[in-house]
């Protein structure tokens, strides 16, 4: 089955094929966040897109090097610094940790490599030489360098590939500095800020004088660097389309003449209670503020992964609510699967009859669906679905005690799959894993059936993965070593 995803780049649904002619490797570029306060809310969305993507793709059998950049320096990282009179790295240091602190809270995979844009200033200066020498960059007066859409364009390269632009509005030469702006503002964009007397400390040394990068050129410079010239993917919130990822490939194309990447994905917008998230509204929520009016990193997630990447999506303080009750649905379902292989098979002494056909809710149903909906562009809708038809049935079979302790195994082994692209785990963290549970249930089998050299072989496996067992009178006990 192949992964199919919409690619802002064709403005289409089209399947994924890695540039590894092996198909294997993955290089998956995520805007990081730019660490001047916590993140919020809308911000979560998109990381939690993320490593949607990223788990989707192991779980399809990928390897995913998966790269978020910390963004450590910028505009409005300077003004803050000056307000607060901190020194940068005391500054963004905090709020960098804060990130790495609530990416755990969502259960987010930690990136493969989160290079920071401070420590990546002479890869940067080198990128804007190469574009300098290539035509498409020039210092300003002051020392500043810019991009020069005009001459970008003259080469045969297209600016606007990811959104249409009007050129005739555009004036040959106009300049913007500031690391956002507007479509209509579009102009040739600093790649190097000349020192000005604001920046207080924040500057380097360059070629061109003392200065700082733009904000979009530090993308370019650690995504080249981690992931070469060419890579797969480059994900990031839609308002992030334009300029930043239209200047990212402006950049990166214009050093390297290369396609620089494949696919790019864009997460949709986060309404908060209906309407755009403001401080003044009083619907403006971190990540910090909802775990603080009780709410679990686990229900978080679970909501923001309700609804498809591409939709834009209203967060209620209710939907959390219903967040809660639906977790509750699965744990219950997931912790009557390990009871029935935790207990001995007293009832159902014909534990090893033969499983039928697979029927609708059974764990290979459960998995073909689920797979298949995320391959249609991440059909989350349809994946929940698959889940919580499984839960139904699951139950059902349960009820009516037609589920074995190794049908049970091995629906809790098709769940942990699931979760593992899901990330929503179960209530506690110290559940022990279906492979351990199924390695007990062989045992018992194999002491039932008299093969005790079997069954101490298993007992020896099982300490080998790091668990002990042990018989006692209600049956046998995991025990983590
Ligand atoms: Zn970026």
């Amino acid at each position: 089955m192949a992964l199919k995803l919409f690619n802002t780049l064709s403005r289409s649904v089209q399947e994924f094929i890695p540039l590894d002619p092996s198909g294997k490797n993955v290089g998956l570029y995520c805007c990081g966040p730019t660490v001047y306060d916590f993140a919020h809310i809308g911000n979560w969305r998109t990381f939690v897109f993320g490593d949607l993507v990223r788990r989707t793709l192991e779980f399809k059998g990928h390897a995913v090097t998966h790269v978020m950049n910390i963004t450590d320096v910028e505009d409005k990282i300077i003004k803050r610094v000056r307000e607060t009179k901190t020194s940068l790295r005391e500054f963004t240091g905090k709020y960098e940790a804060a990130f790495l602190e609530d990416l755990d809270r969502l259960n987010c995979r930690k990136p493969t490599v989160m290079p920071r844009a401070t420590e990546h200033i002479k890869e940067i200066i080198s990128l804007i030489e190469k574009l300098i020498q290539r035509g498409v960059a020039y210092q300003a007066a002051d020392g500043s360098v810019y991009f020069s859409i005009e001459k970008y364009r003259g080469c045969g390269c297209a600016y606007g590939r990811l959104l249409k632009l009007n050129f005739d509005e555009l004036r040959a030469g106009e300049r913007v500095k500031s690391d956002e702006y507007a479509k209509e503002s579009a102009a040739d964009f600093a790649l190097w800020k000349a020192r000005v007397p604001e920046d207080g400390d924040i500057f380097w040394p360059g070629p061109w004088g003392e200065g700082r990068p733009g904000w979009h050129i530090e993308c370019s410079a650690m995504s080249l660097k981690v992931l070469g010239d060419s890579f797969d993917l480059h994900l990031g919130g839609e308002d992030l389309i334009f300029p930043h990822h239209e200047d990212e490939i402006a950049q990166s194309e214009g050093a390297t003449g290369k396609p620089f990447v494949k696919y790019w994905l864009h997460g949709a917008f986060l309404l908060v209670e209906g309407k755009k998230m403001s401080k003044s509204l009083g619907n403006f929520f971190t990540l910090r503020d909802l775990l603080a009016k009780g709410f679990t990193g686990r229900e978080i997630r679970y909501l923001l992964l309700t609804a498809h990447y591409r939709e834009t999506f209203n967060f209620t303080l209710e939907g959390l609510q219903g967040a809660h009750t639906a977790l509750a649905r699965i744990d219950e379902c997931v912790g009557k699967l390990r009871e029935i292989i935790g207990t001995p098979a007293s009832g159902t002494a014909q534990s090893d009859s033969q499983p039928a056909v697979p029927e609708a809710g059974a764990p290979t149903d459960l998995l073909a669906r689920f797979a298949a909906a995320l391959d249609d562009d991440l059909n989350i809708s349809a994946a929940w679905a698959a889940v919580f038809e499984w839960v139904r049935e699951t139950n059902k079979r349960i009820a009516e005690n037609s589920l074995n302790a190794s049908d049970a195994a091995s629906a809790l082994a098709a769940w942990e799959k699931v979760d593992s692209v899901l990330g929503i785990g179960t209530k506690s963290g110290t559940e022990i894993p279906a492979e351990i549970l199924a390695l007990a249930e062989a045992r018992t089998a194999a002491k039932k059936a008299k093969d005790f050299k079997r069954a101490d072989a298993i007992r020896d496996e099982l300490k080998a993965k790091g668990w002990a067992i042990e018989d006692t009178p209600k049956g046998p006990k995991l025990k983590k070593i």
